[in-house]
């Protein structure tokens, strides 16, 4: 691949915030390889279930179909019954989102899977919308993310302006369209969002937020710019400008009094959490290069941490604890399986079912967060506390 083409794979609608924060990156991240993890091969075949049972909704493939594909995908070493719930759900919103469309229009346009094209705002820019539903003077995009770990929300999120873009680009002339409306399905987070814009509200930021970035990040200009998005860059840890900004932190300057003011103790507090990912970044970066590629770190050697012990042969074990005279209660320790790993065993609803009135929710640790936070502010002094 040459640069101009790895440059165009890169300005991916799903890196979008990255590359609209700091258009560099795109170009400084050319030099690695694409990598992938466990958890996008999960939502990759979270993706195909949904897409096998949208298709026999549509009535795309017949039933005996469906029931051939279902097997197939039950061999998945992804399938479990509570991966299988969360498609359910993500398919539950939309077939009533389609039947909504049907009911608003007597023709709508309903496309899952669909490539479409940003091209006009971002240098050969295209993309996949899991669905595309068109109505009246409405175009929908709907987004599925199997995440378990951070809410994503449909707010601002220019991945998803990104498809509305692309399908108003593909079907725009052909259909008179006012509102859009993007939607993220999280099944697994019991999250979904909705952003509503006007079709100009969407093509004003396009040409006057996209189209310039992306253009600085095709020529690999503009300025770096540290933060959140950084989570999901190549350079990550070796990255100067992020380096930079998190030694800000080490480097400040802390003058007299000798005690820290409230202001550098905030400052701290919100620099923390980037301050840490970071740092762990580095380390992993740095123990990968001496495991694998034998790099030797000046003034650093690699060595082996406390192993733990484990027993060779469980089964032996059992017979010789019998035979030494040991009853049950010596050998073995009955637990609970965790809720956890119940729900995932069970599936969300059947462990509801069963469970869900066995089961409760311990508040959550109190922490210190910047005002922006989404969570309600909870109030705490030894006088509510004593109330
Ligand atoms: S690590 Fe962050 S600052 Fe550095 S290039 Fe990547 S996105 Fe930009």
């Amino acid at each position: 691949m040459n640069h101009s083409e790895r440059a165009h794979a890169s300005l991916s609608a799903s890196g979008a915030s990255r590359w609209l924060a700091c258009p560099p990156s795109v170009r400084l991240s050319e030099q690695y390889e694409e990598t992938t993890s466990v958890f996008a091969k999960e939502g990759t075949f979270m993706h195909e279930l949904s897409e096998i049972y949208l298709s026999h909704e549509l009535k795309h493939i017949t039933k005996a179909q469906l029931n051939k594909k279902l097997k197939q995908m039950k061999q998945n070493e992804f399938y479990n019954p509570e991966i299988e719930q969360a498609v359910q759900t993500y398919v539950d919103v939309v077939t009533e989102k389609m039947n909504e469309a049907r009911v608003t229009s007597k023709a709508p346009l309903i496309l899952i899977e669909e490539k479409v094209d940003f091209s006009p705002w971002v240098p050969a820019g295209f993309g996949t919308g899991d669905v595309i539903l068109i109505y009246g003077n409405r175009l929908e995009v709907i987004d599925l993310k199997g995440g378990k770990g951070v809410k994503v929300s449909a707010v601002e999120n220019p991945q998803m302006r990104l498809y509305a873009l692309g399908a108003l680009n593909n079907f725009g002339v052909i259909f008179d369209i006012d509102s859009i409306l993007m939607t993220i399905v999280q099944p697994r987070l019991d999250n979904i969002s909705t952003e509503e814009m006007q079709v100009d509200e969407l093509l004003g930021w396009a040409e006057s937020v996209v189209k310039p970035k992306a253009e600085l990040a095709f020529n690999g200009e503009g300025d770096f710019m540290a933060g959140e998005h950084c989570r999901f860059c190549k350079v990550k840890a070796t990255c100067r400008a992020r380096a930079e900004e998190n030694l800000k932190l080490a480097c400040m300057d802390f003058q007299k009094p000798p005690l820290l003011t409230d202001d550098e103790v905030v400052e701290v507090l919100t620099s923390i959490d980037q301050l840490l990912s970071w740092a762990k970044d580095v380390q992993e970066y740095a123990l990968t290069m001496a495991m694998d590629e034998n790099k030797q770190w000046p003034g650093m050697k690699l060595v082996e941490g406390r192993g733990s012990r484990k027993y060779t042969d469980e089964n032996a074990v059992v017979e010789s604890l019998i035979e030494a005279g040991f009853n049950d209660d010596v050998i073995y320790k009955k637990s609970l399986n965790t809720i956890t790993a119940l729900e995932k065993e069970l599936g969300k609803k059947k462990f509801e079912e069963v469970l869900g009135t066995l089961v409760t929710k311990a508040p959550g640790k109190i922490k210190l967060v910047p005002e922006e936070d989404k969570r309600p502010e909870i109030k705490t002094s030894p006088e509510v506390d004593f109330q």
